[in-house]
């Protein structure tokens, strides 16, 4: 039977209104499309629905006619995973109607939450129940929840709390098959047969929808230290890492890596970015330290901010260290974030460059750095190492920025060559070639290249088990 796109929208209409459709070009267009602009995909409609009734009610229908769903939240994946296929039989299934905190619990430390509510949203409310949700990220005023467990995003706090998939205790799923499974349980401790939740966290919505979850909650942190800190090299990053941990108690929650180079592209880039420090260096760490132990009334005694400035001056006759700043004060502290988190947006304003987001042990990172550094720049002379990123969790974004003045077209004729000799570094080292960001259809190939036949069956066998008519997100992390 030919199938009837004009029908077949007329029953998406009959689900969730004229509200909840947009078939427009111009309204589909900015769902189509990644956040890199390296995809377009194609779909028969964009679809908005407001409750889990009606996520399942689409996908049934969609199951019915063979189309293909793409859920999508915030569309900030770095890995083209919300883009859909070219070939149009689809639809886009956009969370972010979804957006209704449904419950805080101080008693039990738990938010639940539906798939679209913003980050930036999960992490102010539970601010104004003096709660802490601690994944926190560059793209946390569009990202989603939903997108964020089904990347199982990183972010700046992983080394203290974890990444997404340690920060969610229940689930609730749209199967392939349109089906409801509520597993939406606040429970720390069930050990009921397999973990039917760890499966749909990191599956980049290939094998079910997130329409609801129940989120961990920890104390607000009440003292909180925030130095800007240039050391000579990778090597003097992680020993000051290492130190770090015993001098703050235990309270290290954050520590990035930064060159020269991306902070260069910041100050260019980005509008009131200013250098914290008076003179230039090769390497910056961004240190930060919490705790929910407050501080004494009247004096800086005995606080994070005391311990941190101790430890740095240590570290700097020790040579770990070269100069310093540490945040008097809030706004401060956010001016050196933004230095880091701009990182992106300053790369994407330079022009076209390759990303890496690999990670090897904390540990190995040091000689990482220098082989990783070395093989990219033989595999291209002229392209500018960019690696910034999240030291203390063994991922760096070891990107390469396209020498100054070339276009995309003759840098990413260099793309495979450069890639290639990052990753048989990053496997040599025994780490990953995707620490945070996902497979989706970026890195397809390098997945099948680089995970085991092993790893690569069971992927393949519990897709084609969950999502027989492989309808929900096609193409994406393994091809079947
Ligand atoms: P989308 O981009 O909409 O979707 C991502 C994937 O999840 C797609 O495969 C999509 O199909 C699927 N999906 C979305 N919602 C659902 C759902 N409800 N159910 C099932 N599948 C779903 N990531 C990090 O981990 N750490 C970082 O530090 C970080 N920094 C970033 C900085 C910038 C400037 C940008 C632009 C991105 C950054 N990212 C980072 C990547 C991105 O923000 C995260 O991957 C984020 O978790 C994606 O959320 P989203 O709602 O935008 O998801």
């Amino acid at each position: 039977m030919s199938f009837d796109a004009s029908a077949f929208v007329a029953k998406l209409r009959s689900i969730v209104g004229d509200k909840g459709l947009i078939v427009d070009e111009h309204g589909k267009r900015p769902y189509l499309s990644d956040w890199r602009e390296n995809y377009l995909g194609a779909a028969l409609a964009v679809v908005r629905p407001v409750s889990t009734e009606e996520v399942a009610a689409i996908v049934r229908l969609c199951a019915a006619e063979a189309v293909a769903v793409v859920p999508q939240g915030g569309n900030t994946g770095l890995v083209g995973g919300g883009v859909p296929p070219e070939t149009g039989r689809a639809v886009v299934l956009s969370l972010t109607r979804m957006n209704r905190i449904l419950e805080v619990d101080t008693i039990g430390y738990t938010m639940t939450a539906e798939a679209g509510v913003v980050l930036k949203t999960i992490q102010e409310t539970a601010a104004a129940h003096d709660r802490l949700f601690p994944l926190s990220l560059a793209a946390e005023g569009s990202c989603t929840i939903g997108g964020n467990l089904s990347t199982n995003a990183g972010g700046v706090q992983v080394l203290h709390y974890g990444n997404a998939r340690q920060l969610v205790l229940g689930l609730e799923v749209v199967t392939p098959a349109g089906e409801i499974w509520n597993g939406l349980r606040a429970l720390k401790k069930d050990n009921t047969g397999y973990d039917l939740r760890d499966l749909y966290l990191g599956a980049e919505g290939t094998l079910g929808i997130i329409t609801k979850a129940v989120l961990k909650l920890w104390p607000k942190p009440r003292d909180i230290a925030t130095s800007w800190v240039a050391v000579p090299s990778p090597d003097a990053a992680v020993a000051l890492l290492s130190g770090a941990h015993a001098a703050s108690e235990d309270n290290v929650t954050s520590c990035e890596l930064m060159s020269r180079q991306g902070i260069d592209f910041v100050l260019k880039h980005i509008p009131g970015a200013a250098d914290p420090l008076a003179e230039r260096h090769d390497w910056y760490v961004l240190l930060e330290w919490s705790s929910a132990r407050a501080r004494r009334e009247g004096g800086n005694e005995g606080s994070l901010g005391a311990k941190m400035e101790a430890y740095l001056g240590e570290a700097m006759e020790k040579g770990l260290v070269l100069d310093a700043a540490i945040a008097q004060n809030e706004s401060q502290a956010r001016a050196f974030w933004a230095l880091r988190e701009n990182h992106s947006e300053a790369q994407k304003k330079e022009g076209p460059s390759i990303k890496h987001d690999i990670s090897v042990a904390v540990g190995k990172m040091p000689a990482f750095m220098k082989e990783g550094l070395a093989a990219m720049r033989k595999a291209l002379p002229e392209g500018r190492p960019v690696p910034f990123g999240h030291v203390g969790d063994g991922n760096m974004h070891f990107n390469c920025q396209a020498p100054a003045g070339w276009d995309k077209v003759r840098f990413m004729k260099h793309g495979e060559a450069i890639s290639s000799a990052v990753y048989d570094v990053v496997v040599r080292y025994g780490g990953s070639i995707s620490a945070e960001h996902g497979i989706g259809r970026l890195k397809l190939d390098e997945l099948a290249h680089y995970r085991s036949k092993i790893e690569l069956d069971t992927m393949r066998t519990l897709k084609r088990t969950l999502d027989p008519q492989n309808i929900m997100n096609p193409g994406k992390i393994v091809q079947i």
